[in-house]
C-alpha cells in the first residue's frame, strides 16, 4: 500500500465516526461480564425491524453473540471499530421499554454488568423451534377496507388476515408479496401485531416397550437375554428411547422382538402427573371474612388511587391470604390490567398456579406459570405468550418479575421474607426489591403477603412507607396451634439418652398414629450424619475443595460436601493420624427417617429433602401421597415448612431449633424466629387443632420464646432493637464484596490491593470491615477474603462499590475474582 493512501485516512474523519444520513448507530448489551455496552452499526436493511429492547446478534472478539439493543446513538465513542449487526431476532422488541428501563436500574444498583442482567430477564434462546404469526388487531378487524390506506398493501391480503382467526406465518405473508417494512408499518400503527410462537417439540406421548413371552424355559441368545433381563428383573417396562440407550441394542432390533411377539408396545402420556393443570384439587372460593374484606378492600381503595404504592398484608399463618391475593388479582383484571404473582418455589407455583387457572382460565386463557424446572422450550413459549399479550396473570417464582406483560397494575409477592428470592449469582438481584421498583416504573400497586415479615419490611411498614393491611386470626374461627418448648438438657438429666427424638416427642407422635391423624417433623441438616470426627486426634473431615465438614449419606455409602458437591468415599482410618477410631457424629434426615421406622414400624412414613425430591415429580409425588393420607408421618428439612395447605396435620415436632440458631449470621434469630413460626403454621390447618413440639437447648433465647407465643409484635421489637445497636439493617445498608482465587497468594495480594482503595472511605457514614478471611474461608477450591461495607444510605455503597470495581479494573484485578453482593443474605 502506497503512503499516500495512508495519509489520506489520517486526514480523513475515521470512518467510524462519520455517521452518514442513513447510518445508524445503537448500542447493545452483550452477555458478557462487563460493566458496559457496546456500539455498533445497523445495516440498512435491518433498520426497520430493530428498536430498542430488541435482541441482536452481533459480532464480539472472534464470535457471534446475542444482546439486546439498549438504545440509539448518535456517534460511537473515539476509536471505536464499528462492527454491523448480524440479525435481528425479534420483530416485536423481546423487552419492553419499561424493561429496559429496569434493567438499567438493576445493572447499576447491583452494580453488575448490563447484558448478564438482561441475559437474566429474557427467555432462553430457542429461535430453532421460532414462528412469526401476523394477525390483525382488534381495531384492525371492525375498520373499513380504506382505512388501510398504504399503498402497497393488497386488499387480498386483507382478505386472507380477516379469514384467518389465528394469523398468518409471517413467511407466507411475506413470499405472497407484502414488504415487511409495510408489514412492520401497520404493525406501529396498531393495525396488526407480528407475534412470536414457540412451538413445543415435546411429544405428548411415548412409547413404552416391555417383555411379553413369559416363557422362561426357553434358553434366549444372550443379547435378548440380556433385553428380559433388563425389561423383567432389573427395571421394568421402559420407554423406548432408553431402553435402546440401556440395553445398547437397534431400533431394528427391537422391531424385530415386537414382530416376534417376544416384546409388546404401548403409548403413553408423557408427564401427566407432572402437568400442574390436569389433575388435582382446587379449593372452593370462599366468601371473606371480616378481617379478609378490610384487608381487600384497603387494597380496592390504593387501586382507586391509580397509582404506585406498596402494601403488606401481615397475615397469621392459615389466615386466608391467598383468598385475599385472589380477589386482588380479579379487580386488577376488571380494571383491564395484568398482574404477576410470585411465589418463592416452584411447588407454589402449580398449586397457586392452579387456584388461578381456576379463577381466571375460563374467562380470559390468561394465566402463564414461569419458574426455571420448566424445558427451556416451555420457558420461552410462555414467555413469548406473556409478550404477544395473551397471558394477563403470571404466577411464577424470582424471575417472573421480568415477565413481559404490559399495563402491569398488580404485582404479589408471598412470602417476601423468604431467601429464596435472592438470586445467588450474578446479577445478584432480590426478587422482592426489584418488583417494588418494577411496580415503581409501571404505577402499579406492590403487595407483600407474609406471616413473618422481613425486619426490613416490617420496619417500612411501621414506619408508613408501606401500607400495613393485618389478617389476625385464621379462618373460620381456627385456633392458631398450641406451641410448646421442649428443653434438651432438661431431657437428658431425666434420660441420659442421646436419642433426638424426645420422650415426649415420642409419645405425641404414638398418639397422633392412634388417632390416625398425620405429624410432621423437621429436622434442618440431611444426610445421615453431618460430621465424620477422628476420636483419637479430634479431626474432623473435610471437604478437598471446601473448609467445611462433608455429610455421611448412608444409602448412597460415601461421604458429600453440601456446597461444591463433591463425594469421597467412607475413610476406614483418620486422614490425619491413621487412628481407626473415626465416628460419625450428628443426626441427619436419612438417620433420622430410619430410627423412625425402627421406633413406630406400623406407621407409613416418608421423607422430603434435596435427596428424596431430586425432581419436581418426587417432591409433588411425597406431598401428594402426604395430602392424600396414604402418608402418616413426613420427614423432612425446611421444604416442609413452606406454605402448603395439610388438613390433617396435627402435631408438628421440631428436632432442634438450635442449628439456625447458632449461624454465624446477624439475621439467625430472624431465620429461626421464621422458621419455628412457619412450619407451626402448618398444625391445625383443618377441623382439628394442632400442637407443636420445638426442642431445643436454648429455651430461653426470645427468637424461640416469640415463636412460641407466635407474637410477631414483641419478636420484631427486640430484634430491631439489637439491629439498631449493632448498626445493622434496616438501619444501615450491607454489602459484602469477596476477593476470591484458587491460588492462596493471589487472593492475599489482590485483597490488600482492594484494601487501598477502600479503605480511606472509612469514616462519613461508611465503616468498611476487612479484608479478613471469610467464614467459608475456601469454597470450590477457592479461598476467599471479605470486606463487609455497613452505610447509612444505599446511594453512597452503590457509588464506592462503583469505585471499587474500577479501580479492580486498572490494577489488573480480574472481575471474575471479585464478587459484589449489594444487600447480601448470606454473609459466608
Ligand atoms: P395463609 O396463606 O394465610 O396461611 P391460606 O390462604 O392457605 O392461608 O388459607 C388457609 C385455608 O383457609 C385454605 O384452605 C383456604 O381455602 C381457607 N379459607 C380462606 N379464606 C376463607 C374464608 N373466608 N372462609 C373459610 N375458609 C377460608
Ligand atoms: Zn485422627
Ligand atoms: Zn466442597
Amino acid at each position: 500500500m502506497s503512503s499516500g493512501a495512508c495519509r489520506a485516512v489520517i486526514f480523513r474523519p475515521p470512518d467510524t465516526l462519520r455517521k452518514s444520513m442513513h447510518e445508524k448507530l445503537c448500542n447493545v448489551a452483550v452477555a458478557v461480564p462487563l460493566r458496559t455496552t457496546f456500539t455498533y452499526r445497523v445495516p440498512a436493511r435491518l433498520a426497520a425491524e430493530i428498536a430498542p429492547g430488541s435482541r441482536v446478534l452481533v459480532p464480539f472478539r472472534k464470535k457471534s453473540l446475542v444482546g439486546v439493543v439498549t438504545d440509539w446513538v448518535e456517534e460511537a465513542r473515539p476509536g471505536t471499530k464499528l462492527r454491523d449487526v448480524q440479525k435481528c431476532l425479534d420483530l416485536l422488541p423481546a423487552l419492553t421499554p419499561r424493561l429496559l428501563e429496569l434493567g438499567k436500574w438493576i445493572a447499576s444498583y447491583y452494580v453488575a454488568p448490563i447484558g448478564e442482567v438482561y441475559r437474566a430477564m429474557l427467555p432462553p434462546v430457542t429461535e430453532l423451534h421460532t414462528r412469526q404469526i401476523v394477525v390483525l388487531t382488534d381495531m384492525a378487524r371492525g375498520a373499513p377496507a380504506n382505512f388501510f390506506d398504504e399503498s402497497a398493501t393488497k386488499p387480498n391480503f386483507l382478505n386472507k388476515l380477516q379469514a384467518a382467526k389465528n394469523g398468518l406465518s409471517l413467511q407466507t405473508v411475506i413470499r405472497s408479496g407484502m414488504p415487511l417494512a409495510d408489514l412492520l408499518k401497520l404493525q406501529r400503527r396498531g393495525l396488526l401485531e407480528i407475534r412470536q410462537q414457540i412451538h413445543s417439540r415435546k411429544r405428548r406421548t411415548q412409547r413404552i416397550i416391555a417383555w411379553k413371552s413369559n416363557d422362561e424355559s426357553v434358553a434366549l441368545p444372550p443379547k435378548e437375554e440380556r433385553l428380559r433381563n433388563l425389561l423383567v428383573v432389573e427395571r421394568g417396562p421402559l420407554p423406548l428411547s432408553q431402553l435402546l440407550k440401556l440395553a445398547a441394542v437397534s431400533r431394528a432390533f427391537v422391531e424385530r422382538l415386537l414382530h416376534e411377539d417376544k416384546l409388546e408396545s404401548w403409548e403413553e402420556a408423557l408427564d401427566l402427573a407432572e402437568d400442574p393443570f390436569d389433575t388435582g384439587y382446587t379449593p372452593p372460593a370462599h366468601t371473606l371474612n371480616t378481617e379478609q374484606e378490610q384487608a381487600f378492600g384497603a387494597i380496592r381503595a390504593r387501586f382507586e388511587l391509580g397509582e404506585f404504592g406498596v402494601q403488606l398484608l401481615h397475615g397469621v399463618t392459615g389466615s386466608g391470604k391467598t383468598e385475599v391475593y385472589l380477589r386482588a388479582v380479579q379487580d386488577t383484571l376488571a380494571r383491564g390490567k395484568t398482574a404477576i404473582v410470585l411465589v418463592p418455589e416452584i411447588a407454589l407455583t402449580l398449586w397457586i398456579g392452579r387456584q388461578c387457572r381456576a379463577w381466571f382460565g375460563a374467562r380470559f386463557e390468561g394465566v402463564a406459570v414461569l419458574h426455571s424446572a420448566l424445558s427451556d422450550v416451555e420457558r420461552a413459549r410462555e414467555w413469548w405468550r406473556v409478550r404477544n399479550g395473551e397471558a394477563r396473570v403470571i404466577v411464577g417464582t424470582r424471575s417472573a418479575i421480568f415477565a413481559p406483560v404490559d399495563k402491569l397494575g398488580l404485582v404479589i409477592v408471598d412470602e417476601e421474607q423468604e431467601s429464596s428470592y435472592k438470586q445467588e449469582e450474578t446479577p445478584r438481584y432480590h426478587g422482592r426489591d426489584v418488583a417494588i421498583v418494577r411496580a415503581k416504573l409501571e404505577n402499579a400497586v406492590a403487595l407483600l403477603g407474609s406471616a413473618t415479615p422481613s425486619l426490613e419490611t416490617f420496619h417500612h411498614a411501621r414506619s408508613g412507607k408501606y401500607e400495613l393491611l393485618t389478617l389476625a386470626q385464621r379462618v373460620a374461627e381456627r385456633s392458631l396451634p398450641s406451641v410448646e418448648i421442649l428443653d434438651l438438657r432438661e431431657e437428658f438429666r431425666q434420660t441420659h439418652q442421646t436419642s433426638p427424638i424426645s420422650s415426649r416427642l415420642r409419645e405425641e407422635i404414638r398418639e397422633c398414629l392412634n388417632f390416625k391423624t398425620q405429624a410432621l417433623i423437621l429436622i434442618n441438616r440431611r444426610g445421615y450424619s453431618w460430621s465424620v470426627i477422628c476420636r483419637s486426634c479430634g479431626a474432623n473431615v473435610q471437604c478437598v475443595n471446601c473448609s467445611i465438614s462433608v455429610t455421611h449419606h448412608k444409602s448412597r455409602n460415601r461421604l458429600e460436601c453440601h456446597y461444591c458437591g463433591s463425594v469421597q468415599s467412607i475413610p476406614k482410618k483418620c486422614p490425619k493420624c491413621d487412628s481407626q477410631y473415626v465416628y460419625f457424629f450428628g443426626e441427619g434426615s436419612e438417620q433420622l427417617e430410619e430410627r423412625l421406622r425402627k421406633e413406630f414400624p406400623k406407621a407409613r412414613i416418608a421423607r422430603l429433602d434435596r435427596d428424596t425430591a431430586r425432581t419436581k415429580r418426587q417432591y409433588q409425588e411425597t406431598l401428594g401421597a402426604f395430602a392424600d393420607g396414604a402418608l402418616d408421618i413426613l420427614v423432612g428439612t425446611q421444604m416442609l415448612a413452606k406454605g402448603h395447605d395439610f388438613h390433617r396435620v396435627t402435631l408438628v415436632g421440631v428436632i432442634s431449633a438450635d442449628s439456625s440458631l447458632t449461624m454465624p449470621d446477624f439475621r439467625a434469630a430472624e431465620r429461626t424466629f421464621q422458621l419455628m413460626t412457619q412450619v407451626a403454621g402448618r398444625a391445625g390447618r383443618g377441623e382439628l387443632p394442632g400442637r407443636v413440639l420445638i426442642q431445643t437447648f436454648y429455651p430461653e433465647h426470645y427468637a424461640i420464646q416469640d415463636a412460641v407465643k407466635q407474637d410477631y409484635a414483641a419478636f420484631f421489637e427486640r430484634e430491631l432493637h439489637y439491629r439498631q445497636v449493632m448498626a445493622y439493617p434496616p438501619f444501615t445498608s450491607l454489602a459484602n464484596v469477596i476477593v476470591r482465587n484458587a491460588s492462596l497468594e493471589k487472593a492475599i495480594t489482590w485483597s490488600r490491593k482492594l484494601s487501598q482503595f477502600l479503605a480511606p472511605h472509612n469514616g462519613d457514614g461508611l465503616r468498611i470491615l476487612g479484608p479478613a478471611s471469610a467464614p467459608l474461608a475456601r469454597l470450590k477450591t477457592e479461598y476467599r477474603f471479605q470486606f463487609l461495607l455497613k452505610a447509612k444510605k444505599k446511594a453512597q455503597l452503590t457509588k464506592i462499590l462503583g469505585g471499587a470495581l474500577a479501580f479492580c479494573d486498572s490494577n489488573e484485578i480480574p472481575q471474575t475474582a471479585v464478587l459484589v453482593d449489594m444487600d447480601p443474605l448470606q454473609l459466608l
